[in-house]
């Protein structure tokens, strides 16, 4: 049994919809089928979702809400009439989306959710009735039905663990059960989105509530790139990512799925694989708990910007009980997380997002780090960026560290910090944000480049 997701661009014209159908019901086991709103059709082109803030937007500001009303409204109901579905449909969806108009927005904390849900509702509508007009036995079931009951956090719900049981029953329905995604409802049976992009979340949610053997995530690539496609001229598919892998490429940049749709997946054991609706026969890239068989040691290179050091530098710093817990605590106070802590005997880094530090925050650390724990030298160095070298095979491989020194070395890449965790999941490199680019290509090159 498997659960099957459609990314926006993969439902945005009737045309998009027909290649939608042809995957459903090429395999009988694709039955639950989580869709988005409609995405944009050409790069000019306005994603429904963005469309609903707008409304939204217009509407808690008391203008005038037709323009918007309608275009979101002609959006739907020219798939409609391209697909020849109903008229009653066509109203069914135009009266929900005028119906948006009436949320009492002032002190409403979830009015806003209730936009931007509407637009992956009407389409779940939309296509179940698609299906159905073209032989599937399917029907759109709201999340409420579902049983996708979620905490009330405007814009970043998160499941309630008791959800799972009400969505393994799911399992015995015999129909194509079509259900929107982005969005559940709270105990308190308030729509609540989860963040931007969350349908893939909802996809997850339903693998793992369903028990399903596969959570197949359709978008508009052939699955997750080796490197950068915008960095690195054509990168290969990845073929096999273990979850570990795609959760360190995730976290410097690779964007293909929503960070948070790994966990439900991943703790159900459910494999997932990320695939192309406009070319459905490639293989994709499969996300697996544990890799089917022996990998090349790396498996992606990704790079991230935005990161900035605290270096900070004090004779005998090692003899000192405490020190490393103080300079943490001086960040704690500041609400301030910390990404990753190179050492050296006695000098430290502190690395973080660059957005997390203010102007203010940044002179009360240098003043504390001089005035409390007395550092001899400490500096904040900005316009950084990680490199990570991604693959669990790695540590059973020798000479990973060398290929790679040796390719920054050879394109004059300084490396500023090297870290490994003790798990040999990735190796990271901090380096000059101007040298990011350069550094992927040539560790593409490196490890996966013709020799
Ligand atoms: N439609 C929502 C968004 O644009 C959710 C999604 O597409 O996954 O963020």
């Amino acid at each position: 049994m498997k659960v099957i997701k459609f990314g926006g661009s993969s439902l945005a014209s009737a045309q998009q919809l027909e290649k939608v159908l042809n995957i459903v019901k090429s395999d009988p086991d694709r039955r639950f089928v989580v869709v988005s709103a409609p995405g944009k059709r050409n790069s000019e082109d306005t994603k429904v979702t963005d469309a609903l803030i707008k409304y939204y937007k217009t509407s808690a500001a008391n203008q005038d809400v037709t323009g918007i009303q309608n275009w979101i409204i002609t959006r739907f109901h020219d798939m409609i009439s391209e697909l020849g579905l109903s008229e009653k449909l066509a109203q069914n969806i135009a009266f929900a989306i005028q119906e948006l108009a009436k949320i009492e927005i002032e002190g409403n904390d979830f009015a806003y959710d209730a936009f931007l849900a509407a637009g992956e509702d009407n389409n779940a509508k939309l296509i179940a009735e698609y299906f159905q007009k073209n032989g599937l036995t399917a029907r759109y079931v709201h999340p409420k039905q579902a049983g996708i009951i979620v905490t009330g956090e405007p814009g970043n719900a998160s499941i309630l663990p008791s959800s799972y049981d009400k969505l393994e029953e799911l399992r015995d329905s015999d129909e194509i059960l079509v259900i929107p995604g982005f969005f559940g409802v709270t105990a308190q049976g308030q729509i609540c989105t989860f963040s931007r992009g969350g349908s893939d979340i909802t996809g997850s949610i339903v693998a793992a509530g369903v028990k399903a053997d596969l959570y197949e995530n359709f978008t508009d690539v052939d699955g997750i790139f080796a490197a950068h496609p915008g960095v690195v001229k054509n990168p290969h598919s990845i073929t096999e990512l273990t979850y570990k892998e795609m959760r360190e490429l995730a976290y410097a940049g690779f964007s293909v799925l929503h960070d948070e749709a790994l966990i439900p997946a991943y703790r159900g054991r459910v494999p997932l694989v990320i695939k192309n609706t406009n070319n459905p026969s490639h293989p994709g890239t499969k996300i697996v708990t544990k890799h089917s068989g022996a990998t090349f040691p790396v498996v992606g290179i990704s790079g991230a910007s935005d990161f900035v050091s605290i270096n900070m530098s004090k004779y005998l710093m090692n003899k000192e009980v405490g020190f490393g817990r103080k300079v943490l605590q001086i960040l704690e106070d500041l609400n301030i997380r910390f990404e990753h802590m190179p050492t050296g005997i006695d000098d430290m880094s502190i690395v973080l997002k660059a957005k997390q530090l203010t102007p203010i925050k940044e002179q009360e650390i240098i003043d504390q780090l001089t005035r409390k724990l007395e550092v001899d030298e400490v500096s904040i160095e900005k316009g950084l960026s990680i490199i990570m070298i991604v693959g669990e095979n790695m540590k059973n491989h020798i000479g990973v560290m060398e290929t790679a020194a040796r390719a920054l070395s050879q394109s004059n890449i300084n490396l500023e910090m090297i870290s490994q965790g003790s798990s040999e999941l990735s190796i990271m490199f901090v380096i000059k944000t101007e040298q990011e680019e350069e550094a992927v290509r040539s560790l593409y090159q490196a490890f996966f480049g013709e020799k």
